[in-house]
C-alpha cells in the first residue's frame, strides 16, 4: 500500500518510519524543497494548491493523509475526488478552526473556557466586557505552538489587540487559572474501532512543548477518553486524534484538537506497545488497531534549535534519540528523545540527565 503525506516535516517522517515494516511506501507533497520526510519516500514538491501535482498524487497513492491541519479546504475536497482521504473533509473543517471546535465541544457537553467569536474591535471590546480579563485573543485559523495568540490582563491590552493580532477572525477564551496542562492521543479505526493512550502531562515553555510525561492510572483517564469518544463518534473520524486538556477544579476544560499525530505522543515510539504512528496508519489503512498500553516509565523531551551532542546523547542510557535531519533553528523543534525507564524514580534522574545536555552550550 502507497499512502501520500501532506505535508513532508517531522511528523511525515516518522510515519513513514513507523509504516515501513508494515510494507508500506509514501510520498510525501510539500513545497519545501529540504522537507525532512524526502529521506523516508518520494518527495513531489509542489504548492499545497497545485492541482497537477495533487492530481499525480491522488492517482499514484491508495489512500492520503495530513501531517498538518491547516490544509486549505480545497486541496482536501479535491483530493476526495479522487482518492480516500483520512481523516475527513469535515474533521479537518472543524479542528483547524477554534471557534467550530470550541462549538462542537459545546454541542457535545464537553467544558470548555468560556469563548467568543471576534470579528473586529468592538465584538472584542464587548466579549472582554462578558467574560471579563484576564483572558486570552487567538486567531481562529493557523495558530501553533503559542504564535497567534495574545494574553489580555489589562484593559489598555485591550485597546489594539484585534489589530495587533492582524485584524482576522479569532476568538476570546476566559483565561483559565489551570493546575496542569494534559493531552490524550486517541484513534479510531474505519471500523469504529477505538483506543486511547494513557494521558499526558505537557509543559510548555514559550508556549511550545518542552517536555511530555506519560502517566499512569490518571485519575482523569476515563473522564478524558469520554470527551475523545464523543469527538470522535461525532466526527466518524478515521486516525490519531490529539485532545489537549487544561487541568482545573479537578476536572478537564478542554483546549483543543489536532485532527493528527501529535508531538504530545512522540513518547509511544518507544513508551507504548504500538505508537501513535503505526495507529494511524493502521486505522487509515484499515487494519486493527495495536495495543496502546505503557511500555515501562516513559517521557519525550523535545530538542529546540539545536540537537544536543549526539554521542553525549547516545551515552545515557534509558535514552532514545529522534533526529529530525533539519537545519538548526532557533525555536524550530529539530529532534526528541524518548526515555523509556524502569519505574518513575529513574525516569525523573534521566529527565535531569537530558535537560543537562539541552541547557549546556
Ligand atoms: P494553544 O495554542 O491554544 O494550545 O495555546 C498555547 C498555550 O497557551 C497553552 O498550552 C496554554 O499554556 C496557554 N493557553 C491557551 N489558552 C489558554 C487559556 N484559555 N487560559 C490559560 N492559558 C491558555
Amino acid at each position: 500500500m502507497k499512502i501520500g503525506v501532506i505535508g513532508g516535516g517531522q511528523l511525515g517522517r516518522m510515519l513513514a518510519l513507523a509504516g515501513t515494516p508494515l510494507g508500506q511506501q509514501f510520498a510525501f507533497l510539500d513545497p519545501a524543497p529540504d522537507a525532512c520526510a524526502q529521506a523516508l519516500g518520494e518527495h513531489i514538491r509542489a504548492d499545497y494548491s497545485d492541482r497537477d501535482h495533487l492530481r499525480q498524487l491522488a492517482d499514484e497513492v491508495d489512500l492520503v493523509t495530513f501531517e498538518f491541519e491547516s490544509v486549505p479546504a480545497e486541496t482536501v475536497a479535491f483530493l476526495s475526488q479522487f482518492v480516500p482521504v483520512y481523516p475527513s473533509a469535515e474533521s479537518l473543517r472543524i479542528a483547524r478552526d477554534r471557534w467550530f471546535e470550541k462549538s462542537m465541544f459545546q454541542e457535545l457537553g464537553i467544558p470548555t473556557p468560556e469563548f467568543a467569536d471576534i470579528q473586529s474591535q468592538e465584538n472584542l471590546d464587548a466579549a472582554v466586557r462578558r467574560i471579563g480579563l484576564p483572558a486570552v485573543l487567538k486567531t481562529r485559523t493557523l495558530g501553533y505552538d503559542g504564535k497567534g495568540q495574545k494574553v489580555l490582563r489589562h484593559p489598555e491590552d485591550v485597546q489594539n489587540a484585534f489589530a495587533e493580532l492582524g485584524s482576522v477572525p479569532c476568538i476570546l477564551e476566559g483565561f483559565v487559572p489551570f493546575s496542569g496542562e494534559v493531552s490524550l492521543i486517541a484513534v479510531r479505526a474505519r471500523s469504529g474501532q477505538t483506543c486511547f493512550y494513557p494521558l499526558v502531562h505537557n509543559t510548555h515553555e514559550n508556549g511550545i512543548l518542552r517536555l511530555s510525561v506519560a502517566s499512569s492510572g490518571h485519575p482523569l483517564q476515563a473522564l478524558a477518553e469520554d470527551y475523545a469518544e464523543r469527538v470522535l463518534g461525532k466526527l466518524e473520524y478515521v486516525g490519531v486524534l490529539a485532545f489537549e486538556f487544561f487541568e482545573v477544579d479537578g476536572g478537564l476544560k478542554a483546549n483543543e484538537i489536532a485532527p493528527r499525530v501529535h508531538n504530545s505522543g512522540h513518547w509511544t515510539i518507544e513508551g507504548a506497545e504500538c505508537s501513535q504512528f503505526e495507529n494511524h496508519l493502521r486505522a487509515i489503512a484499515g487494519l486493527p488497531l495495536g495495543s496502546t498500553a505503557l511500555v515501562g516509565a516513559s517521557a519525550m523531551l523535545n530538542f529546540i534549535g539545536r540537537v544536543p551532542p549526539t554521542e553525549k546523547i547516545t551515552a545515557l542510557t534509558d535514552v532514545h534519540l529522534h533526529h529530525y535531519g533539519k537545519a538548526f533553528k532557533a525555536g524550530r523543534k529539530v529532534g526528541h528523545a524518548t526515555l523509556r525507564c524502569a519505574d518513575a524514580a529513574t525516569l525523573r534522574t534521566r529527565i535531569a540527565e537530558v535537560e543537562a545536555l539541552i541547557n549546556a552550550e
